[in-house]
């Protein structure tokens, strides 16, 4: 069987083509990289509409297929971005009705997880899936994934991206802010907070560039930065961790590929006798091919959505999302 996905919820445009097996037969992207300043989710929208068909005929020839030999058309439903969202799901709800297959609406963040697991041949880990939009720490237990963390405000990407901006530094900001991190080795003290187990990256930012107002060296800041924004999400995967006695522990979205945070979780994981994995950067950020395979174990597992419930759900929260295909934790 074979399931096509279409991922749209913030500002890449991607398609991936899955097969039952687990392989990705394809996954082409393209990435609407704003201007100036974040993502505007109408920009982003017509950055989707303009790439579609391109993308789209891409994937197919990378494949190998023809539209017809897909059994199965998955999208992103949600959460993300209003207008990113409709467009993928208007293409996925064209696709659907034109060529009469059945249609799959996916939660982003599910498919994060289950393209983790199929990759890194886990079973059911505790994940710390940072992106630039979403930050939560999370692991399937009796028929739904239980959120044991997430942010309070901004999601961690975005706090480096905002950070990276304001500072004049290119988008995305993960990478030059990690950049300039590795510079340094001076660390100082910014706000540390984690209210009970979920987190806040507000005040840090205020903070962060208040330092660099006043002239402390951007390398100094950056250091200093990361390493509280990762410790706040080392403390709280560490709890999780050890509530859940989770031997599997999984790092995933665009920040996984941050070297720092990825030393300090395997410490806890090794601390915590679990396996740590990470997920190869092509699966990590937003792909289309994560939304093809959790949409395959969803069909088939019974779950079909007709276009009537196709609306996409721009809040849709991962732990409101029955998960039919994983039995019991
Ligand atoms: P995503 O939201 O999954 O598409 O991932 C994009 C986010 O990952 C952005 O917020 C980037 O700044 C962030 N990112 C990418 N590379 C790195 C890195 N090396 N370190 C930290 N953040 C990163
Ligand atoms: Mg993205």
């Amino acid at each position: 069987m074979i399931c096509l996905g279409i991922e749209s919820s913030a500002n890449d445009f991607s398609v991936g083509i899955v097969d039952s097996n687990g392989h990705v037969l394809s996954l082409v992207t393209s990435s609407y990289i704003p201007p100036k300043g974040g993502i505007h989710p109408r920009e982003a929208a017509r950055h989707h509409a303009q790439s579609a068909p391109t993308i789209l005929r891409r994937a197919l020839e990378e494949a190998s297929i023809s539209i017809k030999e897909v059994d199965v058309i998955a999208f992103t439903q949600g959460p993300g971005l209003g207008p990113a969202l409709r467009t993928g799901a208007t293409v996925a709800r064209t696709l659907a009705a034109y060529f009469n297959k059945p249609l799959v609406g996916v939660n982003h963040c599910v498919a994060h997880v289950e393209i983790g697991c199929l990759l890194l041949n886990m079973k059911n880990p505790l994940t710390v899936y940072v992106s630039g939009g979403n930050s939560l720490i999370t692991r399937f237990e009796e028929g739904f994934f239980r959120v044991y963390g997430e942010t309070l405000d901004i999601a961690l990407g975005n706090l480096l991206d905002s950070f990276a901006q304001r500072a004049g530094l290119p988008f995305p900001g993960g990478p030059a802010v990690e950049r300039l991190a590795k510079r340094s080795q001076r660390y100082i003290e910014l706000p540390y907070t984690v209210k009970g187990m979920d987190l806040s990256f507000s005040g840090l930012l205020t903070h962060a560039l208040r330092l660099l107002k006043q002239g402390v060296p951007i390398e100094d800041v950056c250091y200093s930065l990361q390493e509280t924004a990762f410790a706040m999400v080392c403390e709280v995967a560490e709890r999780a961790l050890a509530h859940t006695r989770s031997d599997e522990l999984m790092l995933t979205g665009g920040v996984a590929a941050n070297q720092r945070l990825q030393e300090m979780l395997a410490a806890v994981a090794k601390e915590h006798g679990a396996r740590f994995g990470v997920v190869d950067r092509r699966f990590a950020v937003d792909n289309g091919a994560m939304i093809a395979w959790t949409g395959l174990l969803a069909y088939q597992s019974g779950a079909v959505t007709p276009i009537r419930d196709s609306l996409v759900k721009p809040r849709w929260r991962i732990d409101q999302v029955p998960i039919p295909w994983r039995k019991h934790a």
